[in-house]
């Protein structure tokens, strides 16, 4: 089984029961690391080359949308997957605590203006999908307001699917011990320091309902149009690989062309 189907989440009522403690976060697929490292090497290469197609062909988009709670990966993957990719037609967005002007809007507001124009790559650090677990983790809005967002995200996602812009979301699921490690980590690196939040410190006591609402976000809103991917993320070169590949055979698949030249080459031959 490919891993764009192993980790895939299955569209359907039955993966309402998903339970986060069934999906194993140390799986490695019996790889070494060793091996790994030059097998992303040759996903770096492929991405690039597709991205230069998509660029090219000019009429489609793709989203990379990364979850996780803190610690779980998500510069990093930036960092060592979509470092790859030519900046030219590609950014990152990343989604904080909403703005005064943002909470003036309707929650999808900045999130469709931050949407990919034709021909290029956007990498979402955090999403919408913020908006049904850290407010739901908090209580910050009523449930009768919060239980229609799964299925309005579902049409959200399914209305940019059907105007051409593909959509790859990826769970980084590390387990609360890794967790811990980590933060610890930071504590002990003062070039980390930065990046220590009161919000780290909580996230501990919340570890429960964080993973209840993932749960929950992961089983409602993965579609055939917007699949999510739940990735083991404790070990990083696993993490790595296994979001370059998937990202690779999404852009394999969407079959993209050169467009027709527009003028006659052979006159200049
Ligand atoms: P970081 O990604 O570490 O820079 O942190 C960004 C913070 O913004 C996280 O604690 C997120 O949970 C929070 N955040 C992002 N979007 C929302 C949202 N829609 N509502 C509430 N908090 C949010
Ligand atoms: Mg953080």
């Amino acid at each position: 089984m490919g891993l764009n189907q192993k980790f895939r989440v299955k569209p359907g009522k039955t993966t309402r029961k998903l339970k986060l403690k069934d999906w194993d976060p140390n799986y490695d697929a019996d790889k070494r690391k060793e091996d790994v490292e030059s097998e992303l090497a040759h996903f770096s290469g492929r991405m690039s080359e597709l991205q230069y197609k998509l660029f090219a062909a000019n009429n489609h988009s793709l989203v990379i949308i990364l979850q996780g709670v803190d610690a779980s990966g998500k510069d990093g993957t930036i960092r060592h997957v979509m470092g790859a990719l030519n900046p030219q037609s590609c950014y990152v967005k990343s989604f904080k605590v909403p703005t005064e002007e943002e909470l003036s809007h309707d929650y999808l507001w900045r999130v469709h203006m931050a949407a990919p124009p034709k021909g290029q790559i956007a990498i979402f650090n955090r999403s919408h999908y913020e908006d049904v677990i850290e407010v739901r983790v908090r209580n910050l809005v009523p449930k009768n307001e919060l239980t229609p967002r799964y299925r309005q995200i579902n049409d959200f996602e399914r209305y940019l699917s059907e105007n051409h812009v593909t959509i790859l979301k990826f769970f980084l699921h590390i387990s609360k011990d890794e967790q811990k490690k980590r933060i610890k980590e930071r504590v002990m690196d003062p070039t980390k320091h930065w990046k220590v939040s009161e919000g780290d410190l909580l996230i501990r006591k919340y570890w429960d309902k964080y993973t209840e609402s993932y749960e929950q976000a992961l089983s409602r809103c993965s579609t055939h149009w917007a699949p999510w991917y739940i990735i083991p993320a404790n070990l990083k070169w696993f993490r790595n690989w296994a979001v370059a590949q998937i990202i690779v055979n999404t852009l394999d698949q969407m079959k993209l062309k050169y467009p027709q030249p527009r003028i006659d080459v052979s006159k200049f031959a």
